[in-house]
């Protein structure tokens, strides 16, 4: 069996551990991929054991970690979590960017000496189209909360969520980043993928596990294929990409992971732009 060490090498697997670190979100996206929303189960990782896969995680040869959710940000010591987590390995946050009120931004400053970046979503140039797909005033957070991080050092990635037909409007939102401060290459675009409350809503692109760049994701519930994976639907979590319920030692999944990659056609590649 390939070990760890020639997976990542040959790019087969990702060198990026992603952690949910909750399933509730104070918005409620009509895509939402986990149908996440104020009253959710939490399916919660606790702190300390985030921080202990992350210091596993590093031991083993990955270099990376990925918090998700959810909305990360609903967990009280996520500023002061991201500090020490970042003390092991660099650190990428997915987030709605609605929570930076001043409080927590004052939470947030001494991540900007630290190796935290966060991803914030925006799918629209327009407030109005934005926030039907994610809420109201989410449009207006988000391009105020932009800069105040830019302007404490911590760096902004912008992630756009795309129906079919909306890419024409991508060139006024690429502007708009930009002048939020958010270079090119800090946008990531990717389409809406059906699964959670997309598929319940009729929306995005069905994918299978070969369509997903492989990436070990742990959550509450158990070790699976991708952050795409740990997806809720009816309020039940899918496991059709589950690779084990149990997540500790890391070895355990990571092994379940390799033999998944073992029987993968020769020449198979992920085939949607989902990162
Ligand atoms: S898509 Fe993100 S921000 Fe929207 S409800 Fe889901 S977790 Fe929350």
């Amino acid at each position: 069996m390939t070990t760890l060490a020639e997976a990542i090498a040959a790019d087969q697997l990702g060198d990026r551990v992603w952690l949910y670190s909750n399933y509730h979100c104070n918005l409620a996206c009509s895509y939402c991929l986990t149908e996440s929303g104020p009253k959710v189960e939490r399916r919660e990782l606790d702190p300390a054991t985030m921080l202990d896969i992350a210091h596993e995680a590093k031991g083993m040869g990955f270099t990376r970690i990925g918090i998700t959710g959810g909305e990360p940000f609903l967990v009280p010591e996520l500023p002061e979590m991201l500090l020490e987590l970042s003390a092991v390995l660099p650190v990428l946050v997915l987030t709605n960017g609605t929570l930076f009120q001043r409080s927590l931004l004052e939470r947030m400053a001494p991540l900007g000496a630290a190796d935290v970046t966060l991803q914030i979503s925006l799918d629209h140039p327009d407030p109005v189209t934005n926030d039907v797909m994610r809420g109201p005033a989410n449009f207006r957070k988000v391009v105020e909360a932009v800069p105040a991080l830019l302007g404490l050092g911590i760096p902004v990635r912008i992630a756009t969520t795309l129906e079919d037909g909306d890419a024409e409007d991508l060139p006024r939102l690429c502007m708009l980043h930009r002048e939020l401060g958010v270079g090119d290459d800090d946008h990531v675009v990717r389409p809406i993928l059906r699964r959670g409350r997309a598929e319940s809503g009729d929306m995005g692109v069905r994918a299978r596990y070969l369509d997903l760049p492989p990436e070990l994701t742990l959550t509450a519930d158990g070790a699976f294929w991708s952050p795409f994976a740990p997806t809720v639907r009816q309020g039940v979590l899918d496991t059709d990409l589950l690779l084990s319920r149990t997540t500790r030692p890391l070895q355990r999944p990571v092994d379940a992971m390799l033999t998944v990659l073992g029987g993968r056609p020769a020449g198979a590649d992920s085939t949607l732009n989902i990162r």
